[in-house]
């Protein structure tokens, strides 16, 4: 998909792994950081004063640095400093005054946090470092038809390790998200714009895409009355009454992100869940478990059809042998070659099993005798042909198979499992590496 008329700015901005805590007293600098560390595969270092920060600055770059306001040896300005350096940066402060507050906030930082309770200082920062990680993939729409506000916030937003992209209104979002289907993963949508305002713009989104696929921030002036339920109504996850401060909305996103990043965790654990549950680990060819999940719809259609569908039961000649003569990790190598030839050898409708140990079934639908008994003779050479090579060819043997068909429409899956397994015994019986059924 061409996305090629807006740009995403600030994207693939560096990771965080060089950190440097600026804390005086000894105890709280040493176990921030052995609490980080000890999170992340990273060392932070620890400065204790101000001249020393200095020093290790110089000596190393720093991707990002987490700052107590008040230091022994301070000249006034340190913060100011840093922030003039270009180095990204958390206060840490004990004092909970609106007047420091507000002074921190005018300085251009990630955030600042309060270590009154150092339990929550820890999860604070390791949620944050970990964020700002994740924010580096990740990009927010802004969209507001002042160039004001969209710079203010595009600011804001580039502070917390986001990538963005500017829109003018809210026909230009519709167009990149829904008719060429480019991507953004918020959007920061204000209401009163020309062409769609934000709440027309939200409903015409939420036919497209759920919550929780894309999050939606609306920001208004306006004081209509119930317009924070008709944003809500409408499909937005969150809404800001402007004038909002910088601090209200970069929390705001987080607090989304958070969600939005927990939400894509799910569905990565359940696909790689779905997997375990339906897959052999060792081949990844498909477990028994699944086989029993399909065989159901798989016969109501062979049925429904009037095709039978066709089981392979296919079983490694001598493994044993190969096992007591290489080691099981030879073995485990020619399971795999065998798994390979199977996958290559099926078509992508037919279901390739790990049946158990050396044993492999292939469940075939829409098929007749003749077409499995031929593919089974296929598979048996194919195997035949190819040796397996373990260690660089240091250790090359041949495989031989034996396999028993078996296809039929009257019979339930069960009765024809055992009638390929009867007909692979057979196979064996008449001296291997042979096809029966
Ligand atoms: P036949 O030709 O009659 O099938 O003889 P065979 O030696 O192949 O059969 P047998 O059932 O006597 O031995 C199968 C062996 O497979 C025994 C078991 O330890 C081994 N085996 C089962 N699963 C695995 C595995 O995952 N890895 C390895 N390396 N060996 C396995
Ligand atoms: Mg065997
Ligand atoms: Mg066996």
């Amino acid at each position: 998909m061409q996305c090629n008329q807006f740009t995403i700015v600030n994207a693939h901005c560096k990771a965080i792994k060089h950190i440097l805590i600026i804390e005086n007293s000894i105890s709280l600098g040493s176990h921030l950081k052995e609490m980080i560390d000890g999170y992340f595969s990273f060392y932070c270092d620890v400065a204790g004063t101000e001249k020393q920060a200095k020093e290790m600055i110089q000596r190393k770059q720093y991707d990002l640095v987490i700052c107590d306001v008040y230091l022994p040896d301070s000249s006034g300005n340190f913060l100011g400093e840093l922030v003039r350096s270009d180095l990204r940066l958390i206060v840490m402060t004990g004092n909970d005054s609106e007047e420091l507050r507000t002074g921190i906030l005018t300085l251009s930082i990630i955030d600042y946090v309060l270590k009154n309770d150092v339990k929550t200082l820890v999860d604070y920062l390791i949620n944050t470092i970990q964020r700002l990680n994740e924010n580096r993939k990740t990009v927010v729409g802004i969209c507001d038809d002042s160039k004001l506000s969209r710079h203010v916030m595009s600011e804001l937003v580039k502070s917390q390790n986001l990538a963005y992209i500017e829109f003018m209104n809210g026909q230009e979002v519709y167009d990149y998200l829904v008719k060429e289907g480019c991507k953004i993963d918020v959007l920061v949508v204000e209401y009163e714009m020309p062409k769609i305002n934000g709440l027309e713009l939200i409903r015409h989104l939420r036919h497209e895409f759920l919550l929780s696929e894309l999050p939606i921030i609306a920001i208004s002036a306006s004081d209509k009355p119930h317009l924070t339920v008709q944003f809500l109504k409408a499909g937005a996850n969150d809404y800001i009454k402007k004038p909002f401060g910088g601090e209200e909305l970069c929390t705001r996103i987080n607090l989304t992100l958070d969600q939005l990043y927990i939400h894509r965790r799910n569905i990565e654990l359940r696909i790689a869940l779905e997997k375990a549950a339906t897959h052999d680990h060792l081949t990844q060819l498909y477990n028994r478990n699944f086989f029993f999940t399909q065989i159901q719809h798989i016969t109501a259609d062979a049925i429904r059809q009037k095709k039978p569908y066709g089981i392979l039961m296919i079983d490694i000649d001598h493994f044993k042998h190969i096992n007591d003569t290489y080691g099981h990790h030879v073995g485990d190598v020619a399971i795999i070659h065998l798994a390979s030839i199977l996958k290559n050898t099926a078509r992508t409708s037919d279901y390739c099993i790990r049946w158990g140990g050396e044993e492999f079934l292939i469940l075939i639908p829409h098929t007749s005798i003749e077409e499995v008994r031929q593919f089974a003779q296929r598979l048996r050479s194919e195997v035949e042909k190819l040796s397996v090579c373990v260690g660089d060819k240091k250790i090359t043997f041949p495989l031989t198979v034996s396999i028993g068909v078996a296809v039929d429409l009257k019979e339930t899956p069960d009765e024809l499992i055992q009638k390929a397994d009867a007909l692979l015994y057979e196979a064996k019986h008449s001296g291997r590496n042979c096809v029966r059924g």
